[in-house]
Parts: structure tokens; C-alpha cells; sequence
């Protein structure tokens, strides 16, 4: 019955569909998350949770997540629209993070990297005291390890909920890097789509090599602010990465569908690993199959990856 169709659109499951916030194109989910979330359309990038981020960059299985359990105080009983610890929880809830900040080791192309990765849907992927201390303790381990720190920042700055013990992190995390940087050792930083505020005053750029996605907003405050400061009418694409490509800000702009072989390659030029290191941060040897578990999932992944049409999708 064709008419079927129409009458039941209305419950199309939310959250299938996405639009492009440049073109407007509709764009399935599933095929987003297989792009690394990329417009098949317009090329924009799309925002990344930190996760998927990750899982876009390191070898499959290789990332063991670190201090998961590190959860933010409200040391200054801070209350702006509600109180801080309220809007924490509505944060957890929403992006399913502890805080905005995914910390690890892993490995690309087999070579070990400690890695964090900031998420934006987690306040703005700002930076409190947690992200701070997540950031610092990569670099340290990475320092300890003598492996490469990689960070992805993507972040409206420092958490103003915790006040100078979130300016604090800017210091920390910047003495974190030079003492990382004595050994000798080096540190990628990649900026997402937006990378202001304290956390590009502090550890997003000091990277040895600095990385940004396509078109990414990156600076410190913004235009009204300065363009109020200095009195000055500000120069065209200001605050893009592309501007700052220009300015010898950063080195490279890479689309996200080259970051992990772009950055894999640097790994590589800049770092010899042993043996031993290799196989210290290589991910797990695959679990045996389990017999006559593997045909139902099979079945299960085949089915699973069919796109449906939206109109298809309006039947369900
Ligand atoms: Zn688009």
C-alpha cells in the first residue's frame, strides 16, 4: 500500500538523519559515520565526537583508554544560569562522557602514540581542571614512554564554572609540553572546528608540528572583542585556519580523510620505536571466533549495513 508510506512518516526515528549545516543536504547517519563525518555534498567537516575521533586515527582495537573515571568538583560553589554540578550532570547525560576530554595509548600504522582527544558536545570541550589534568597526564606519560603526544582539540577555551583552577591548567599543561620537549620527544597538535580560547592559548599551540581541519575557527577571543580592543577593522577570513596557514601559524591544513596517514607519516620521519615499544602498545591479538556465533553475526552486519531511502526509513 504506496500511501502507507506518507502517513507514517511522522515517526521516522530521530537522529538518523542529519543535516549539513553548509549545504543542507541530507545525510544518513550510518554513511556520515563511515566518512569520518565528512559532507558528501560540500566536503564541510562535520563535528566529531572524541571517541570517533579516536577510533578514526588509531589502529583498530589498539586504544586503551586511561583515567576514565576522573570527574570534575564544584570546588567554587559557581551558579550561573544553574548550579555548575546541574549542568555537569546534563552534560554527562547529553554526550555520554565523564568530561570533555577521551584520553589514551594506541598505536598508528604500529607505532605508539599516547593521545587525547577533546569533545565539543561535553560544554563546549572546555577545559577544567579534569581536561587539564587528562591532557597533562598524556604528555607525561608520553614523556615517561619516550612515545609522540598527539592531541585533537576542539574547544571554546578554559571552563570559566571553575575559575583560576581552569586558568591553571593553561600553565600546567604548557610545562607538561616543555619538559616533554626537553627529552627531546614530540607532540602533534591537530585543531578541530572551533579551537579558541585558553586551550589555543595554552597546550593547542605549542604543538612541534600544528595540524588544522579545512575551514576550523582558531583563536583566542573573538572578533567583537578584539575588533573593539584595538579599535581596527579586522582583516578578511580572519581567525580560519586558512588565514593562519598564511601567517605561518600552522603548518598544515588536512582534510580529516588524510589526518590519520598525514600524521602517521610525521610519526614516522620524526620517531624510531624498539621492538619492545611496538608491541607494548599493539593491540590485542583478535579473540578466537566463537563456533557457530559467527554466521548469526554475519547475518546480523549484513542486514545492519543497508542504507534505507528516507522513505524507506519513514516505514519503521
Ligand atoms: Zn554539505
Amino acid at each position: 500500500m504506496p500511501w502507507s508510506r506518507f502517513r507514517k512518516k511522522r515517526d521516522m526515528p530521530e537522529g538518523l538523519w542529519v543535516k549539513c549545516p553548509n549545504c543542507n543536504a541530507t545525510l544518513y547517519q550510518k554513511d556520515l559515520a563511515a566518512s569520518a563525518f565528512v559532507c558528501g555534498s560540500c566536503s564541510h567537516h562535520l563535528r566529531m565526537s572524541a571517541r570517533d575521533r579516536i577510533d578514526s586515527l588509531v589502529d583498530p582495537r589498539s586504544f586503551r583508554e586511561l583515567w576514565s573515571d576522573l570527574q570534575p568538583v564544584d570546588s567554587l560553589g559557581f551558579v550561573d544560569s544553574v548550579p555548575y554540578p546541574e549542568k555537569l550532570a546534563g552534560a554527562v547525560k547529553k554526550s555520554g562522557l565523564k568530561e570533555a576530554a577521551v584520553s589514551g595509548t594506541g598505536t598508528m600504522e604500529g607505532q605508539p602514540v599516547a593521545i587525547t582527544a577533546l569533545d565539543f558536545s561535553f560544554m563546549g570541550g572546555s577545559m577544567g581542571t579534569v581536561v587539564g589534568e587528562k591532557v597533562t597526564r598524556t604528555i607525561e606519560i608520553a614523556t615517561s614512554e619516550r612515545i609522540p603526544v598527539l592531541i585533537v582539540s576542539c574547544s571554546g577555551g578554559a571552563r570559566m564554572h571553575e575559575g583560576v583552577l581552569s586558568l591553571m591548567q593553561m600553565g600546567k599543561t604548557a610545562a607538561a609540553l616543555a619538559r616533554h620537549h626537553a627529552e627531546g620527544q614530540l607532540f602533534i597538535s591537530v585543531l578541530a572546528h572551533p579551537t579558541t580560547g585558553g586551550v589555543m592559548a595554552s597546550f593547542a599551540a605549542l604543538g612541534d608540528v600544528i595540524l588544522a581541519e579545512p575551514k576550523a575557527l582558531i583563536g583566542f577571543a573573538g572578533p567583537r572583542v578584539i575588533q573593539e580592543t584595538l579599535r581596527t577593522e579586522l582583516p578578511e577570513g580572519f581567525q580560519t585556519a586558512e588565514f593562519l596557514l598564511e601567517k605561518g601559524f600552522v603548518d598544515r591544513i588536512v582534510p580529516r580523510s588524510e589526518l590519520r596517514d598525514t600524521i602517521s607519516r610525521l610519526i614516522s620521519f620524526l620517531c624510531t620505536f624498539s621492538d619492545e615499544q611496538r608491541e607494548r602498545f599493539a593491540a590485542p591479538p583478535e579473540p578466537e571466533p566463537v563456533p557457530g556465533k559467527a554466521d548469526e553475526e554475519e547475518g546480523e552486519s549484513i542486514e545492519s549495513q543497508d542504507s534505507p531511502t528516507p522513505a524507506e526509513s519513514g516505514e519503521i
